[in-house]
């Protein structure tokens, strides 16, 4: 039987020398392996109560949209600046490879909600921190961090260490 690891593929080099990156289309065209990749995230959160589900743009929306529908609560997608329609807050942050700014609606969360965050990949942490930062703007409350992948090595475990953090494929 095939590990939800094994349909991960790795490309040395992308999108720079020395990165090792971890694709996800391979999980994703293969019906089993997406199914897996879900169904391991789904129980990892199975006992976490939360009302509203975060996914960052874009691979983070494939993750976060069944998990919110699967357990029947809100979906709210956190955009790349300029592409949210009403009023926004933003935060800028620094990525493993550049820099970047992510918008949420101002309305998408209300004080108090509990929000579980998804994305495919962690690394330094730099994105869900600034997703965090997003939320705790709008008074929302973190109930948890949700990835598919967390790279060991890049310490954002540690960078994150006051909220709880389940990831389904840790690499050292
Ligand atoms: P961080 O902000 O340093 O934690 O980087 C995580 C972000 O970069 C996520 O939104 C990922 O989609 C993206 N990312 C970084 N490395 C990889 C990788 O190896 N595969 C896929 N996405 C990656």
């Amino acid at each position: 039987m095939k590990e939800l690891k094994d349909y991960v593929r790795t490309i040395p080099n992308f999108p720079e020398e020395g990165i090792m990156f971890r694709d996800i289309t391979s999980v994703l065209q293969d019906p089993d392996g997406f199914k897996l990749a879900i169904d391991e995230m789904t129980r990892l959160v199975a006992d976490l109560d939360f009302d509203v589900v975060l996914g960052a743009e874009s691979r983070g929306f494939i993750f976060s949209a069944p998990i919110a529908y699967q357990r029947g609560k809100a979906l709210v997608p956190v955009r790349k600046k300029g592409k949210l329609p009403c009023d926004t807050v933003e935060v800028e942050y620094d990525l493993e490879y550049g820099k970047a700014v992510l918008e949420m609606h101002k309305d998408a969360i209300k004080p108090g909600q509990k929000v579980l965050l998804v994305d495919d990949l962690m690394a330094t942490g730099g994105t869900i921190e600034a997703m965090i930062k997003l939320v705790e703007q709008l008074g929302g409350e973190v109930a948890g961090i949700l990835v598919l992948m967390e790279l060991k090595g890049l310490k954002g475990r540690e960078r994150l260490s006051k909220y709880r953090l389940d990831a389904a494929i840790s690499y050292e």
